[in-house]
């Protein structure tokens, strides 16, 4: 059976990012002033997350038979990335968002899940009965039932499931009994509990109600603010690097691929939230996603 440290399931799109100085009115023509090809996808970043800290890392997911989606396999596949269990569908395309961003920095997006939707429950058992890891990382950008599925084979299978719940559909709980952690940020934690959160005490109050949801680990998101865990009854407030925020895209995803890399490497769940935390900062004060996601050696030796 192959052997890997992480096994990561998501979504891979190609994002084309438009910078405007105006939004078109609605019927007019406009040019814009850059456009930028972008891989992403939450499962993606993370994997890649995952692989530049150093991880043996597998990957299941799905693209689209195009061009698109085989730039998204050779771009996880430059990253050491194992793609073998990644479905390539026959139906419809790899998924891709556009993301208009106006001098104003308000961004708009239309896009399509594309085949991310159409992942097939019978690939993700397949792989899942096949792989040999510790450590299995999800969010909720693929089918629920690829999902749902891959959730209830992994805690099976007895690894420990880091389920990144975003966005958080309207499945999560069920989905939150099969995840031994969760990690979702303020507007996820208030779709999750009802609880608008922006205090520390509103984080610890909604930690709880989600660890009583069945979830023995629990890690509320708070962006600049850092983070609060709730696991074995206890609060613990992460606090946050104090770095010049350049740009925060991918934070949350280097988070995610940080704790389940330095969790499966040390069985230290603080310490790796504590890795996580620095690493997703190293990340914020460089611009770029998948590209400004640091290794290993920078998040040990990077002075914030
Ligand atoms: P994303 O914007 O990538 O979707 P997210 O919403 O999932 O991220 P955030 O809460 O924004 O998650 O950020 C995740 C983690 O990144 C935080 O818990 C914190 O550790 C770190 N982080 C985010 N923003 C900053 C910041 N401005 N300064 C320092 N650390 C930050």
């Amino acid at each position: 059976m192959p052997k890997f440290d992480v096994v990561v399931m998501g979504s891979i799109n190609l994002d084309v990012k438009v910078l405007l100085a105006k939004y078109p009115e609605y019927g007019h023509t406009t040019t814009a002033q850059t456009i930028d090809l972008i891989p992403g996808g939450k499962g993606a970043n993370q994997a890649i997350a995952c692989a530049k800290l150093g991880a043996q890392t597998a990957f299941i997911g799905a693209v689209g038979l195009d061009s698109a989606g085989k730039q998204m396999l050779k771009n996880l596949e430059d990253h050491q990335i194992d793609t073998q269990y990644i479905q390539q569908s026959w139906t419809t395309g790899t998924g891709t968002f556009v993301v208009m961003v106006d001098a104003a920095g308000e961004n708009t997006m239309v896009g399509m899940l594309g085949a991310n939707a159409d992942l097939d429950v019978s690939k993700v058992e397949a792989t899942l009965a096949n792989v040999n890891a510790p450590i299995f990382l999800l969010q909720m950008e693929t089918s629920q039932p690829s999902v749902l599925t891959a959730l209830k084979q992994a805690k099976q299978a007895g690894m420990f499931v880091i389920l990144d719940p975003a966005p958080a559909d309207n499945y999560f709980e069920e989905a939150l009994q099969y995840a031994d952690c969760v990690t979702p940020n303020e507007q996820e934690t208030e779709r999750i509990t009802g609880i608008k959160v922006t205090t520390v005490a509103q984080a610890k109050e909604a930690a709880q109600i989600i660890a009583a949801k069945g979830v023995a680990n629990v890690i509320v998101k708070l962006g600049r603010a850092g983070s609060v865990v709730y696991r074995n009854g206890v609060s613990t407030v992460i606090a946050p690097y104090k770095v010049h925020a350049v740009d925060t895209v991918g934070a949350g995803d280097t988070f995610a691929g940080a704790l389940a890399v330095e969790y499966g490497r040390t069985g230290d769940f603080l310490a790796a939230v504590e890795f996580a935390n620095k690493a997703a900062a190293l990340k914020v004060s460089r611009a770029g996603g998948q590209a400004a996601m640091p290794t290993r050696k920078e998040v040990l030796t990077a002075k914030l």
